[in-house]
């Protein structure tokens, strides 16, 4: 669809639909999605050194450390299949973060395409979450309130079990929530300052979000 080098950032609350966006998107672009949620829940099971700390973190809904994720963003966006571009989703999520962001990318001479700012009515983002489940085999993505599956414990796909994130349980949510406003919710000033912020609206359809998705990262 496109010759040109696209790096794009994905900033919302959590339950967003940053991830499912994110994930439409590289497939499209086949481009890596990068998404340091998922990296560290990976490095929480396999029980590496920053699995064990992330851990606590997590599952106080509070965020890792700033240079654990810088790390293992560097070590990611130096892998050869980013040549062409690269969606960051779930990072940056702080200004120190993004400042780390904006070092990485000098070194690695690029620049972001675009950020885009998914905005989602506060009443229905807790649902998203805490009703959100996951199927352990293909992966597939359900919301037993708003895309349930025929079996709530079965993937329609696979027939795979249905899994729920251990942070996505209602207590920890109201955490997260508290942790994107104090934290991460000033980077859309931040991103204005640099002309890169997107406004999506993320109160529709996946597939009427990701039309706006897409004009966005044509536009820029
Ligand atoms: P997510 O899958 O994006 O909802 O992230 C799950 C949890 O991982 C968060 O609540 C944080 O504890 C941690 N996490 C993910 N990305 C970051 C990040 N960029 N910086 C710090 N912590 C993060």
């Amino acid at each position: 669809m496109t010759d040109k080098q696209v790096q794009v950032v994905f900033l919302g609350a959590p339950g967003s639909g940053k991830g499912t966006q994110a994930d439409i998107l590289a497939e499209k672009l086949d481009i890596p999605h990068v998404d340091t949620g998922s990296m560290l829940r990976a490095a929480v099971s396999e029980g590496t050194e920053y699995g064990k700390i992330a851990s606590g973190y997590m599952e106080q809904g509070q965020l890792v450390p700033p240079e654990i994720v810088i790390g293992i963003i560097k070590e990611r966006l130096l892998k050869p299949d980013t040549e062409n571009g690269f969606i960051l989703d779930g990072f940056p999520r702080n200004t120190v973060q993004a400042e780390g962001l904006d070092s990485i990318l000098e070194e690695i001479n690029k620049e972001l395409s675009c950020v885009l700012n998914i905005e989602v009515d506060e009443s229905i983002l807790t649902d998203r979450l805490v009703y959100r489940r996951t199927c352990a085999q293909c992966g597939a993505k359900y919301n037993l309130k708003f895309a349930p599956p025929a079996n709530e414990k079965a993937c329609d796909k696979c027939g795979g079990e249905l899994t729920q994130r251990s942070d996505d349980n209602l207590e920890n949510t109201k955490r997260r929530f508290k942790t994107y406003k104090d934290e991460t919710e000033p980077l859309i000033e931040y991103y204005i300052r640099k002309s890169l912020l997107q406004n999506i609206n993320g109160n529709k359809s996946v597939e009427e979000i990701f039309e706006e998705v897409l004009k966005a990262v044509n536009d820029n």
